[in-house]
C-alpha cells in the first residue's frame, strides 16, 4: 500500500512536533512517524524561552504551556555550588532577574517540562489535521527529483507501508539515521560528556525553591552533576558526569551509589530518595555541515546538538520546525520558488552555531573549567540570542551589509532580518501587542498615512494582511520602534521576522511590493 503526503516528518520530539504543528496550521498534508509509543515521558528540556513562547502564541498554545507548569512562578534560579547547602561559586541567575526584558516582549517565559509540552503540541497538531503515528519507524528512503519514497514499519505488527512525500523532515534526534544515510558530516567536538540521569522523589525540605525552576551545577569534590526540580512537587532530576576515558561506565552507577551521591549533593545523609528512572545520556556539541540535502531537511538535534548549559536544544528545535514549516508551505502552495527552501539552512545554521558555541562557553564556566573553547565564536548575550538574532538570506532584503549576529532586543531597530518589534498597540479600544497581528501569514504594518499600502497588499498574489496605524490600530511607540516615517511600511514574514521595509512613502506601492515579494520568495 502506498500513501501520498506532502511532507513526511520522522520523529515526534520537540523538533518533529514543531514542524508537524506548524505545517498543519499552514494547511499542509503532513504525516509524522515516531518509533516510541508516545511523546516524551521524562522532563529533559524544561523551559520555553520568549521566542518559543511567541511561536506558541502563533499556534494558540502559549497559555496552555504556561499553565502546564505547576510552579508558582515562571522564574529561574541557576547556581554553581559544591552542594545544595554548600559553598556557592557563582549565582548565575536569580528568580526575577529577567524582569528587565518586559519592554522587549509581552511574552512570559515558560518553564514546563518536555513531557507536558509535547502532548500540548501534539493535540494542537492533530486538531489542525496532522496525522502522527507512534510505534512506527522509518526503515529506509530514496529521494528523486520530485520527492521521497519512504518505507515505514509498525514496530508491533511489523506491517510495512510505503509513503510517497514531496519533502522529508528528519527530526530523528542527535544520532539521526537520516543524516547518516545522506552522508552529511558534522562539525564541532561531538560527544564531550557522559551523564547518568536520575529522576527521583524525596522530601528535600527547603533545599530547593519549589516555586521556581531551581537549577544547580554541582562541583563537589566527589563528583560534578546537574540537579534540578521538576513540575511535579517532590520530584527531582540528578545528573552526575562520568568519564569513560578513566574507565568509568554508566553501569557503575548502581541505585545504591546514586542514593549516596544524592545524599552528598543535598547534604542530607539520612535521605531515602525513591528512584524512578535511571538512564545514561551524552552531552554533545555538533552542527551538521548542511541542513538541507535536496528534498530532505534536518531539524532539531538531527541538525545540531547543543550542550544543555543554556537550555536551548529544545527551544532551537522548536525554532527549526517553525522556520521550515512556513517555507515548505509557501513552496507547496506554489507561492515561492525552491530557493526559499535554501534559506532554511542559510538562516538556521548560523543560529545553531551561535547557540552551540555559547553553550560550550557556559559549560566551561559552570561545569568543566578544563574545556577548550579556543576557536569558537564568542558567546552571545542569552537575551540577544533569544530575541535579537538576525537572519541573513535571500528571504530578507537587508538594508546594509553588516555581519552582526544579534542586536540588543531592548532597543530593536525594526531592520530587515531581525524580529518584528513587540510593541504595545490598541485595537478597537483593547490593549494588544503587534505580536497578536503576526504569525499566521504575511503582514504589512503601515505607519500613519500609509493607506496606499492597503491596495498594494490586496493586489498581491500572496495573501497579505495589512494593518495601518491610526485606522486599524493605535500605538504611540509603533513608528519609532519599526523605524518608519509617516507613509512607510514594514513587511513581516509569517515567522514574525522583518523581510523588508520602506521607511517612508514610495511612488508605486503595488509594483514595489510585488517586486519585493518576488525576491524574498525566490520566484
Ligand atoms: C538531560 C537533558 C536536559 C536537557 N535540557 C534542556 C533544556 O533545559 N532546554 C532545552 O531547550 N533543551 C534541553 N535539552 C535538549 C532537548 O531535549 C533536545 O534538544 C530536544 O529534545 C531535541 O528534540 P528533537 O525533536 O530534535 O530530538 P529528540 O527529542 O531526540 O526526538 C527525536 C525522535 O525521533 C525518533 N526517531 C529516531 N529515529 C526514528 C525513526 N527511524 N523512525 C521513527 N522515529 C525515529 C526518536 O524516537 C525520538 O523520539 C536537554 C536534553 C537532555 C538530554
Amino acid at each position: 500500500m502506498t500513501k501520498d503526503v506532502e511532507v513526511l516528518v520522522v520523529g515526534a520530539g520537540l523538533g518533529g512536533l514543531s514542524a508537524t504543528l506548524f505545517l498543519a496550521l499552514h494547511g499542509v498534508d503532513v504525516l509524522t512517524v515516531e518509533r516510541h509509543a508516545s511523546t516524551a515521558i521524562h522532563p529533559r528540556a524544561s523551559g520555553q524561552n520568549y521566542r518559543t513562547m511567541e511561536l506558541f502564541r502563533f499556534a494558540g498554545i502559549d497559555a496552555d504551556v504556561l499553565t502546564a507548569s505547576g510552579r508558582a512562578s515562571q522564574g529561574l534560579r541557576i547556581t554553581v555550588a559544591s552542594s545544595l547547602g554548600g559553598q556557592v561559586f557563582h549565582q548565575l541567575m536569580e528568580d526575577g532577574d529577567d524582569a528587565f526584558m518586559s519592554p522587549a516582549t509581552s511574552m512570559r517565559h515558560g518553564m514546563a517540562g518536555q513531557e507536558v509540552v509535547e502532548p500540548i503540541m501534539l493535540a494542537r497538531a492533530e486538531k489542525s489535521g496532522a496525522r502522527v503515528e507512534f510505534r512506527t519507524e522509518l526503515v529506509s528512503f530514496e529521494t528523486d527529483e520530485d520527492g521521497v519514497t519512504a518505507l515505514l514499519r509498525h514496530r508491533d505488527t511489523g506491517e510495512e507501508t510505503t509513503v510517497r512525500a514531496r519533502y522529508l523532515v528528519a527530526a530523528d534526534g542527535g544520532r539521526s539515521p537520516v543524516r547518516e544515510r545522506l552522508g552529511i558530516e558534522t562539525t564541532g567536538p561531538g560527544i564531550i560528556g557522559h551523564n547518568v540521569g536520575v529522576v527521583f522523589e524525596a522530601d528535600l525540605g527547603d533545599r530547593l525553591k519549589p516555586a521556581v525552576t531551581d537549577l544547580y551545577y554541582l562541583q563537589n569534590p566527589e563528583f560534578t552533576a546537574g540537579f534540578c526540580n521538576t513540575d511535579i512537587p517532590g520530584r527531582f532530576v540528578f545528573s552526575p558526569d562520568y568519564y569513560p576515558e578513566k574507565g568509568e561506565k554508566a553501569e557503575d552507577f548502581t541505585p545504591e551509589r546514586l542514593i549516596g551521591m544524592i545524599r552528598t549533593a543535598t547534604d542530607l545523609p539520612e535521605l531515602e530518595p525513591v528512584l524512578h528512572w535511571i538512564g545514561p545520556w551524552e552531552i554533545g556539541a555538533q552542527v551538521a555541515t548542511t541542513f538541507r540535502a535536496g528534498r530532505v531537511f534536518l531539524a532539531g538535534d538531527a541538525a545540531k546538538i547543543t550542550p544543555p548549559t543554556g537550555g536551548q536544544g529544545g527551544n532551537t528545535a522548536v525554532g527549526d520546525g517553525h522556520d521550515l514549516a512556513w517555507k515548505l508551505a509557501a513552496v507547496l502552495r506554489g507561492e515561492a520558488g525552491d530557493g526559499l527552501l535554501d534559506t532554511y539552512d542559510a538562516e538556521r545554521r548560523p543560529i545553531a552555531t551561535m547557540i552551540v558555541d555559547t553553550s560550550l562557553h557556559n559549560m566551561k564556566q559552570r561545569l568543566r573549567p578544563d574545556l577548550d573553547v579556543s576557536g569558537l565564536t564568542p558567546p552571545a548575550d542569552p537575551y540577544a540570542a533569544m530575541l535579537g538574532f538576525r537572519y541573513a538570506s535571500t528571504a530578507v532584503l537587508a538594508e546594509d551589509d553588516s555581519d552582526e549576529r544579534t542586536e540588543n532586543p531592548l532597543e530593536p531597530t525594526g531592520r530587515p532580518g531581525f524580529r518584528a518589534p513587540d510593541v504595545a498597540i490598541g485595537v478597537d479600544g483593547t490593549d494588544r501587542s503587534t505580536v497578536d497581528l503576526l504569525g499566521h501569514g504575511w503582514v504589512l504594518l503601515a505607519a500613519s498615512g500609509g493607506e496606499a499600502w492597503r491596495s498594494a497588499a490586496a493586489d498581491s498574489y500572496v495573501e497579505i494582511a495589512c494593518h495601518v496605524e491610526g485606522t486599524d490600530f493605535t500605538g504611540p511607540g509603533f513608528a519609532v520602534r519599526y523605524g518608519l516615517e509617516p507613509g512607510g511600511a514594514t513587511l513581516v514574514r509569517p515567522d514574525g521576522m522583518v523581510a523588508w521595509r520602506a521607511k517612508g512613502p514610495v511612488e508605486d506601492p503595488v509594483g514595489t511590493l510585488r517586486d519585493v515579494l518576488a525576491r524574498v520568495l525566490s520566484r
